[in-house]
């Protein structure tokens, strides 16, 4: 009886199987168009009043499939920036359900060609998906205006091609690529906008040879963020960072990077190597970032721009190596998709995870 019975559901199992083989173009239609209404009608990301802060981008010029380059959005209510945007950070942005359309603007930290390769897909979501009547305001130290004439000029063919294909209704012709809006950047932060209680002061980073090169702070209804930008240790981060709810700190284990060093160099890879070695010096350690978080007191250290890449979390004690003996507080070792909510007047952070 029991032989019968593992019988029948043996035979029941093969003939599903044999179905779904059968009707395997059917049902992905069917499944496919579920999943496209749900994921559009789900797209929204509400985030309500508050500051906060969406990791759209972790990674580093380093391949990672799991991290897209360097890519940060702060929010104070009704008003978004982007700060840097790495290959692949607009694709996590249209994943996680942001509406690219409501920027305010993108900062830039410095023209590394990593914090700058994935304008074109943003500066593109901007124009199309709100029908943008002017260019997307591109905030950074002086310099920014030349990367938006290079951009701009690079995508003119591209702009020409998208009005003519969807008309100047969904695509109008003022709209489309970048406006520079520089700033002078001295030894002093400066402010570089004020509006609606969100004040954005930009300081500036040791990332030599790469100048000007800044980090920026974001604080609004008594709640801060401050992004370093690519930066080695230095007092002037210490000083900008002072007292912030979270500090977003690039970070790169040196440990782990000699060890991709060696085996470039065992595998002859020499021009590479030397890249590798080059690097040490004008970026963070993780111990170095949690110094500087510790004298700044700031509620807990995010790490990015995280190199080498590390495969998964397995790796993250390794990558972070002592950085927890110099700081007290919370350390985050950043993933895309990862947002922090800073509600007005209180000392919360809520983090939750969108990819
Ligand atoms: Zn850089
Ligand atoms: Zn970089």
């Amino acid at each position: 009886m029991k032989r019968k019975l593992l019988f029948g559901v043996l035979l029941l199992i093969v003939a599903a199987a044999g179905l779904t083989v059968l009707f395997q173009k059917q049902i992905g239609e069917r499944l496919f168009a579920q999943g496209a209404a749900s994921r559009i009608d789900n797209a929204g990301l509400d985030l309500g009043d508050g500051l906060h802060l969406i990791l759209c981008g972790t990674g580093s010029p380093l391949p990672n499939p799991d991290r897209a380059g360097p890519c940060n959005v702060v929010v104070a209510d009704d008003q978004a920036f982007v700060v840097d945007i790495g290959e692949g950070g607009a694709r996590n942005l249209n994943l996680i359900g942001f509406d690219i359309a409501s920027l305010d603007g993108l900062l830039l930290t410095h023209f590394h060609s990593d914090h700058i390769d994935g304008m074109g897909p943003l500066a593109l979501f901007y124009w199309t998906q709100g029908s943008a009547t002017a260019p997307l305001p591109l905030i950074g130290p002086q310099g920014v205006e030349r990367v938006a004439d290079g951009f701009n000029a690079a995508y003119a063919l591209d702009h020409g091609y998208r009005v003519a294909h969807h008309g100047t209704d969904i695509v109008p012709e003022t709209g489309g690529g970048l406006r520079a809006m520089p700033f002078a950047i001295g030894e002093q932060p400066v402010v570089v906008l004020e509006r609606g209680g969100l004040r954005i002061t930009a300081f500036r980073v040791d990332h030599d040879p790469v100048r000007p090169s800044v980090g920026y702070r974001f604080d609004y209804k008594g709640r801060s963020i401050v992004i370093s930008g690519d930066a080695a240790r230095s007092p002037m981060l210490d000083r900008a960072a002072k007292g912030a709810d979270i500090l977003v700190h690039d970070a790169l284990q040196p440990g782990l990077v000699g060890a991709m060093t060696s085996a470039l160099e065992a595998d002859g890879q020499a021009n590479t190597a030397k890249i590798t070695r080059d690097i040490l010096d004008y970026h963070a350690s993780p111990e170095d970032a949690a110094r500087s978080a510790q004298v700044a007191g700031v509620g807990r250290l995010v790490l990015s721009h995280l190199v080498p890449p590390i495969p998964n979390a397995f790796f993250y004690p390794a990558f972070i190596g002592d950085a927890a003996t110099y700081f007290e507080g919370e350390i985050t070792v950043g993933e895309d998709g990862m947002v922090f909510s800073l509600m007005p007047d209180t000392s919360a952070i809520k983090l939750g995870k969108r990819l």
